[in-house]
């Protein structure tokens, strides 16, 4: 690849994601005992936003009158909270990380598929940790002496996706960007990457964007930026930071890919478009994530989601277990070889020293 002649500066138009908002901002008697609680109060207050002050730790009267009602307030509401105790026994997430971790629970964003549904309980509302300090010195506990062990941050959350309210995610870019051994990985469907430009990350974070067709993007990705403007923030994260970007290795997470009508065409045209923006030698991986769907997480969308176009026909579907007995259903191995034989060749010519980290 060409070394890059120019600075920071995407020309194509690109719909940038609109800043979440939230039209309700609650913050707990404990979270505001926590000095990055009282910063997350000062930032929502600067942006104009009143903060509700609860008189009891546990958030009630988040339900609406059906399940639909309970999705619009709980997505229009950030609530300042201590993660509870269990947050500091931390999981492996294969083949993502070694471990993850959260800054938060709940995500601002619509995607018709969305991978937590299911997955947190209780309404969908946006919970910002204020006890960020301690949960991230809690993470040099899991290191693995004598390699580096790597934290996923964004298993539960899009972290750039609620940055503007609560800072969470610098703050923890920085705090790895000290450690040793220590790398961080998030993922994110958002664009607002200004910020985390000029941190010290050391080499120690690895961001990715979250890419798909333009036409799942804009279907099926309601409150996300668009995909050009994803493919944009990937730019700057990975442009020299003498050229004004952020020095970072950067990470595409495809998914989830859908065999949807001119599949081949539309991926390729958003490989082609990504290809042109990393034109400049930098290191970058891939993730492939292919669509999949548990009995639980289909009724949830859809209730969700009444006029969703995800397909949820299991008839067409092959049923698979995981190791704790839980279903989900996947393409079939025929659709899953074409799909794969697909992405590993048009990404060994495109990007032939970019590493497939795994597909599944
Ligand atoms: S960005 Fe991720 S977490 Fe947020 S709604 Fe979409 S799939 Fe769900």
């Amino acid at each position: 690849m060409p070394e890059v002649q120019e600075e920071v500066n995407v020309k194509s138009v690109v719909r940038k994601s609109k800043l979440w908002m939230p039209k309700r901002v609650i913050i707990t008697p404990a979270a505001l005992q926590e000095p990055w609680g009282q910063q997350m109060y000062e930032r929502v207050k600067s942006l104009g936003l009143p903060v509700e002050e609860l008189k009891q730790n546990r958030l009630t009267g988040l339900r609406g009158e059906d399940e639909r009602e309970t999705y619009r307030k709980a997505k229009n509401t950030l609530a300042i909270v201590t993660a509870p105790a269990s947050a500091f026994k931390l999981q492996p997430i294969p083949p993502s990380a070694d471990y993850q971790f959260h800054l938060a629970e709940g995500c601002p964003a619509h995607c018709q598929y969305c991978y937590l549904a299911g997955s947190l309980q209780g309404p969908p509302v946006i919970r910002a940790f204020a006890n960020l300090p301690a949960i991230l010195e809690n993470l040099k506990n899991y290191r693995k002496p004598g390699q580096v062990t790597t934290f996923e941050a964004s298993c539960y959350t899009d972290p750039l996706g609620i940055e503007h309210v609560t800072g969470s995610l610098s703050e923890t870019i920085r705090f790895f960007g000290e450690q040793e051994n220590m790398h961080l990985r998030w993922v994110s469907k958002f664009d607002q990457v200004d910020g985390l430009l000029p941190l010290a990350h050391n080499g120690n974070t690895h961001p990715r964007l979250s890419l798909n067709t333009d036409f799942v993007a804009a279907r099926m990705e309601g409150g996300t930026a668009s995909v050009d403007a994803r493919i944009a923030a990937i730019r700057k994260l990975a442009m020299p930071k003498v050229l004004g970007g952020g020095g970072y290795k950067v990470g595409i997470v495809l998914a989830p890919i859908m065999p949807l009508p001119d599949w081949q065409d539309q991926y390729t045209y958003l490989l082609d478009r990504l290809e042109q923006a990393l034109n400049f030698s930098c290191e970058v991986t891939f993730e492939l994530i292919t669509h999949r769907f548990t009995p639980g997480s289909k009724a949830l969308l859809q209730e969700w989601y009444p006029n969703t176009s995800i397909d949820f026909d299991e008839s067409t579907r092959s049923l698979k277990f995981n190791k704790f007995g839980g279903k989900k259903f996947v393409y079939p191995a025929v659709t899953m070889n074409m799909l794969r034989s697909f992405f590993q060749s048009e990404l060994k010519h495109r990007f032939p020293d970019a590493p497939i980290l795994y597909w599944t």
